[in-house]
């Protein structure tokens, strides 16, 4: 038995033949202290109610429940995980929902039903970008969760917390950037996980801004996605479908400059001039 009453995750793994689906981004955590590291990160849980993409087997699942979430709702996709997970409900009684379909296809916000929750998860790394996007554009803002406790590949991990001048500055960061606060919490080495995958990963924590620059994501989407498209070159080049020169003028942006030299303020105000 593990500290929380509840075989050891290997033994969980064996008896509901879990073997790893690549296809599912699949790499679990069965560490106990390893999970209970990522559930610490997402900082106090006492009486809060998390969302969890992929529970697979259950490790961080199990942590978020002993460091005292009171309710977990996960969204798992594998049916084969279904009744290795209805043994951590039996353990912690009404406080785990299953609910067996695919994250991208979910409705978080009417998920979380007026509560304000956290989202904490070991993402599928396949889906894992197109998901935080679709957190971070969500509206209303503030948005339906408090913070966000991810883990990435820790190249995207660089990507979503990249300053300007960096090289892994690009639409990721100016979005994370534009309506939150992120910071990577630490890595995980690729022998962590079970099967190891060929990266290093790393967990990042994003805290919503309550008030960040008006603006319209799909705007900001639009100008960053022309501006890093084609990242080499200048913006007044870049940004030629929409504008160009003069809506770089209308913003008093150098339109020599290039699109890693732009602060998410200034993409904020060149979306808000298209
Ligand atoms: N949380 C577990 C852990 O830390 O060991 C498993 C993490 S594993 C990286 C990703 C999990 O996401 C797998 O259990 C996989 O089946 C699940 N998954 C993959 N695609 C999914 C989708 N579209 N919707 C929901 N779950 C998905």
């Amino acid at each position: 038995m593990s500290s929380d009453g509840l075989p050891p995750l290997r033994d969980v793994i064996t008896r509901h033949g879990l073997m790893a689906k690549k296809s599912l981004g699949q790499n679990f955590l069965l560490d106990l202290n390893l999970t209970g590291k990522v559930a610490r990160a997402a900082g106090n849980l006492e009486g809060a109610t998390v969302i969890e993409v992929g529970p697979g087997p259950g490790g961080l699942t199990r942590a978020l429940l002993s460091h005292g979430a009171s309710r977990v709702i996960a969204v798992e996709r594998d049916e084969r995980c279904l009744a290795a997970l209805a043994e951590i409900q039996e353990r912690y009684p009404g406080r785990l929902e299953v609910l067996h379909g695919d994250a991208l296809k979910t409705d978080f916000r009417s998920l979380a039903g007026g509560e304000t929750v956290r989202i904490v998860a070991n993402l599928p790394y396949n889906i894992g970008t197109e998901l935080l996007v679709g957190w971070l554009t969500t509206e209303p803002w503030p948005p339906f969760y408090a913070s966000m406790t991810l883990m990435f590949q820790r190249e995207v991990a660089e990507r979503i917390v990249a300053a300007p001048g960096s090289g892994s500055y690009g639409r990721l960061a100016v979005l994370a950037g534009w309506r939150t606060q992120a910071r990577i919490a630490f890595d995980l080495p690729a022998q962590a996980f079970t099967p190891p995958p060929k990266v290093t990963s790393a967990v990042v924590h994003l805290i919503p801004r309550l008030e960040p620059l008006p603006c319209e994501a799909s705007k900001l989407a639009r100008v960053t996605q022309a501006a890093f498209g084609q990242r080499r070159k200048m913006l007044r080049q870049s940004l030629k479908s929409l504008g160009g020169e003069a809506l770089l003028e209308k913003v008093e942006i150098d339109g020599t400059r290039r699109a890693e030299t732009l602060s998410v303020e200034e993409f904020v105000a060149l979306a808000n001039a298209t």
